[in-house]
């Protein structure tokens, strides 16, 4: 298996209710390291720009809206198969349609409010991790 790198974002409503520590629990216990963090309010230009993609789809400005309305916690995480694990303890889109013990399944209100962000393949975490990480902030074990 690959060792990945991937960009998780615990988002607004998971900061809310207080579950970083909780969440970096599940990163770990999965085998996930964390290779850098960092907290941030999001601007509007940032939320924007990170979700790009999806700017044509009817949910954007309230997306835009969601990820701007408290602090989040960004972070790159590393491992084997580093991409499909996390996507896998975070559970699908829609925590309604997540697997039992999956982070949104747990912990997720709504297809909107779903806790976390994960990369969903090795380009866009490439991409990702540079939107908020320099080279140097990206700190893989030495021991
Ligand atoms: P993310 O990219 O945040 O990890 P994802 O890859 O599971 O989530 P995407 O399809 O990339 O899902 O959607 C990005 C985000 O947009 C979702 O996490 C969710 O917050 C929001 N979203 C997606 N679909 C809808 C929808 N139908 N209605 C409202 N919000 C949505
Ligand atoms: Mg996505």
């Amino acid at each position: 298996m690959p060792v990945e790198q991937t960009l998780s974002i615990i988002k607004p409503d998971g900061v809310q209710k207080n579950l970083i520590g909780e969440i970096y629990d599940r990163f770990e216990k999965a085998g996930l390291e964390v290779v850098a963090a960092r907290m941030m309010q999001l601007t509007k230009e940032q939320a924007e720009g990170f979700y790009a993609v999806h700017k044509e789809r009817p949910f954007f400005n309230d997306l835009v809206s969601y990820m701007t309305s408290g602090p989040v916690m960004v972070q790159a995480l590393a491992g084997d198969d580093a991409i499909a694990v996390y996507r896998k303890i975070m559970g699908a889109t829609n925590p309604a349609e997540a697997d039992t013990g999956t982070i949104r399944a747990d912990f997720a209100e709504s297809i909107e409010e779903n806790i976390v962000h994960g990369s969903d393949a090795a380009e866009t975490a490439a991409n990702e991790i540079a939107y908020f990480f320099t080279d140097e902030g990206v700190c893989p074990r030495t021991r």
